[in-house]
This record gives structure tokens, C-alpha cells and sequence, in this order.
């Protein structure tokens, strides 16, 4: 009887890397391996990290220390660290210098790899340490295994060609390279097929899907052919580009009944000075102008982003600038973000560099901010009705059960968990900073 084998996968960072470790998950299970939430149990290790930020890189550091211990008391066991951060220059002979234990090291590029490496770790007791130069076609046909429920992530295109001068990603990504739009909505079918009502569309920058694909079809055009599949419920992506946010894209949100109207649009910054120095391509009276085209065209539109703050140079008057563009969108989420420098991005070399006292000022009166906003902008929904995708259960409360609306706000309400899967109208009663709360019509 041959014995069980086990993988422990961590995932860091975005729903890439999450979609990325579902890939690589169903590969290990192909290998015969289950997968495990207890690292002591496993026979693999595997760390698929980001380097987005410090703090997330020396995260794996500390990870990879302790685990020299378990190898130690089960020599078999195989630890593995894929993803960005050995993608980036220098990180695979630094984790050979630092963590000769590690046994697997794979990047961005070759992860459909990962059954062929472990194989020779097995056969050849060596270890297997291989990062691809350059990203090659985009693996399509390997299993991935999800985690069941009703959403679910499709990738549909990979890279990003825009090179903002603080960001890691265009490195360690590779250029742009969208998947096939037969490849994308075979998948999606397959998902609807398995249960999911769900879907959302991947990428650092889903506006470029099809840029390289010559005129095949754009990302309109396939929010237009995915919205023709039976029993899919909704639709969403992320990330957008706002520069390659085009009005053909935003009609056909508006016209695509499945297709979420939430549209998450990085701003980073309100000062066309610093949307200069960042390399983000648009100025913050093109960001308003496609706002308000968005709003006059879907009027119900949730709308969020990501802003920073202290980037190099930033002062009081650029910062005022970016303070004044979130109370003109009143945002409806907004995730924000203290700059720090990532190696191997120019903006790491700028001057004026910003205090960090300066930064964490700047960052709590934005976040103040926008809380107060967030918070008015869920009040303002109280005595409306909400379609809600139930998911569950409630956390905290098991006579609640808890979902989405389209604008992808939380939802509570009184019901049984035989609701989850369901679409359900909710007539709103209390807007909260982080949910609504309300009761089934
Ligand atoms: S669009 Fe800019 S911030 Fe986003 S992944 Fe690409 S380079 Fe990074």
C-alpha cells in the first residue's frame, strides 16, 4: 500500500501567486501528493513567495530559518521556494549562501516544471535549482486545484509592459502575454461546469489582454464572449491599468449583465508631478475625466484603488493634490500604501528620498480620510436592495450568512447556512466602514 504524501504550500502576495499555487497544487497532486495545513506532516515544503515589499521577502527569510529544523529531524523532506522573489536578480545564490537546506528553487516562468524537478530531487537526491531567464509559452493544459466554494480566479493574462519606476512586477513577470481566448473560456466553462457562479479575471494589467494577440480580441471582447456562458453568474477582473481603460471597455461593462460594475483603478498618487516620476502614463484630470465617464455611464459603479504615499520627492502641495482626489472620487475602497524602496526599480535611486515620520503622517490622514468616505459612501446604500452572492456562513455569528454585492462590498443578513451559492436580494439597513448589514426581500 503505497504510503500517503504530503505538501504544505504558503502562498505570499496576490491573487497571482494564489492562482499560481492552485496550478502547482494540482500538479503535486498529479504526483500523488495530498495537500496538508500542518508543515510537520509533509513530505514537500513549498514557499511561493512575492516581492512586492520588504516586509513579504523577509517573511521567507524567517520561514526558511525556522525550517532548517524540520529537515534536520526528517532529511527526506523536501523544501521549495518559488515565485518573485528568486525571479529577482541575485536571490537564488543568495538562498544557496543562506539556506543550503533548501532543496527546490523555481521562479515565475517555469513553475509547469515543478513535477519534472521534484522527480529528479527524488531520483538524483540533488538539488534542483532553476530559474528561467525568460518566460517561454504560457503553460496551458495543467491541472489546478482550487479550493471548491463558488469563486474562482482565471488568469488571462500575465506580465505587465508599463514599468512603473517603483514597481518590481514587470522584472519578475516577464513582458505582457495573454492566454488564448478559447484557452480562457474553456476553463470558465469547466468552472461553471464544476459549480462555480463566479469568476475573476487575472492580470497585473487585464486592460492589455490581446495586445499580443494582433487583432484576435481585446479584453472588451472577451467580457462580451464570456458573458454569453450558461449558469456563470458574474463576472470580475483585476488589476486595471487606468491609462488602458478605454470607453469601449467601460460600455461593455455596462452592456455585460454578468459583469460586475466594480471598477478597482489604481490611482497611486494625485499629483501629475509624481504620476510623472512614478511612469504611470495619465494625468490626474484624465484619471477624473474616466471616473466621471464611468459614473455617467454606470451611475451605480463601485469604484476603489490604490494610492501611495511619500514617493521620492513627494511634498506637501503633491500630497495635498492626492488628499483632493480621493474627496472628488469618494472612493468606495481604497488601499493605501507607504512607498519603500525595492531594489532593481529606478525609483530606489531617486533622490529625496521621503522621512518616514513624514510618510506615516501622510498615510494616517489618508487613511482617516478615506474611512470617513467609505463609511458615507455605505450609509448612503442604506434602504436600497442589493443582489448578494451568499458564501457562507458569517464569521463571527452563525445565525448570519454573508456575501457580495456586484460593487464587491460585504454583505450580512439573517439566514441559513443552504443559502451559500445563491443569489439573494438584500434590502440594506445599516451601512458600516467594512460591510452593510441587512434582510432578505
Ligand atoms: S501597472 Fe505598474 S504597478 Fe502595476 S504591475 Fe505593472 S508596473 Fe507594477
Amino acid at each position: 500500500m503505497t504510503e500517503q504524501k504530503l505538501a504544505h504550500l504558503v502562498t505570499f502576495g496576490c491573487q497571482m501567486n494564489e492562482a499560481d499555487s492552485e496550478l502547482m497544487a494540482g500538479l503535486l497532486e498529479g504526483m500523488g501528493y495530498d495537500c496538508t495545513d500542518d508543515p510537520a506532516q509533509a513530505d514537500i515544503i513549498l514557499l511561493n513567495t512575492c516581492c512586492v515589499r520588504e516586509t513579504a521577502e523577509n517573511k521567507v527569510w524567517g520561514l526558511l530559518g525556522k525550517l532548517k529544523r524540520l529537515k534536520r529531524q526528517k532529511p527526506e523532506l523536501i523544501i521549495g521556494v518559488s515565485g518573485c522573489m528568486p525571479q529577482q536578480k541575485g536571490v537564488v545564490a543568495e538562498i544557496k549562501r543562506r539556506f543550503p537546506h533548501v532543496d527546490l528553487v523555481l521562479g515565475t516562468y517555469n513553475r509547469h516544471e515543478l513535477p519534472d524537478m521534484i522527480g529528479r530531487i527524488r531520483s538524483d537526491r540533488a538539488k534542483v535549482h532553476e530559474v528561467w531567464e525568460e518566460a517561454g509559452a504560457l503553460p496551458e493544459g495543467f491541472p489546478v486545484k482550487r479550493q471548491g466554494g463558488i469563486r474562482a480566479w482565471v488568469p488571462v493574462i500575465h506580465g505587465c509592459n508599463n514599468f512603473c519606476t517603483y514597481c518590481i512586477v514587470p522584472h519578475v513577470r516577464g513582458r505582457e502575454r495573454s492566454r488564448r481566448p478559447e484557452a480562457v473560456v474553456e476553463d470558465v466553462r469547466k468552472l461553471v461546469e464544476q459549480g462555480y457562479q463566479e469568476v475573476t479575471l487575472l492580470g497585473q494589467n487585464v486592460n492589455s489582454y490581446g495586445k499580443d494577440l494582433g487583432s484576435e480580441m481585446d479584453f472588451a471582447g472577451l467580457l462580451y464572449r464570456l458573458n454569453e456562458i450558461e449558469n456563470l453568474w458574474r463576472i470580475r477582473y483585476m488589476t486595471s491599468h487606468p491609462r488602458d481603460f478605454s470607453e469601449r471597455l467601460v460600455e461593455a461593462v455596462a452592456a455585460c449583465d454578468k459583469v460586475c460594475e466594480n471598477f478597482h483603478l489604481p490611482a497611486q498618487a494625485g499629483s501629475n508631478r509624481v504620476l510623472k516620476r512614478m511612469n504611470r502614463g495619465y494625468t490626474r484630470e484624465y484619471y477624473l475625466d474616466l471616473v466621471a465617464k464611468i459614473r455617467a455611464m454606470i451611475p451605480d459603479a463601485g469604484i476603489s484603488t490604490d494610492l501611495m504615499v511619500g514617493f521620492p520627492g513627494e511634498t506637501e502641495e503633491d500630497f495635498a493634490q492626492t488628499v483632493d482626489l480621493v474627496r472628488q472620487v469618494r472612493y468606495d475602497q481604497a488601499f493605501t500604501f507607504v512607498y519603500n524602496p525595492r531594489r532593481g526599480t529606478p525609483a530606489a535611486g531617486m533622490p529625496d528620498q521621503v522621512p518616514d515620520e513624514v510618510k506615516s503622517r501622510r498615510i494616517q490622514e489618508l487613511i482617516t480620510l478615506q474611512k470617513e468616505i467609505a463609511l458615507g459612501q455605505n450609509r448612503a446604500l442604506e434602504g436600497s436592495i442589493l443582489e448578494v452572492l451568499v458564501e457562507g456562513t458569517a464569521q463571527n455569528d452563525p445565525g448570519l450568512v454573508t456575501g457580495r454585492c456586484r460593487t464587491n462590498k460585504q454583505v450580512t443578513f439573517l439566514g441559513t447556512p443552504e443559502l451559500a451559492g445563491r443569489l439573494i436580494q438584500v434590502k440594506i439597513d445599516e451601512g458600516h466602514l467594512a460591510y452593510l448589514a441587512g434582510h432578505q426581500v
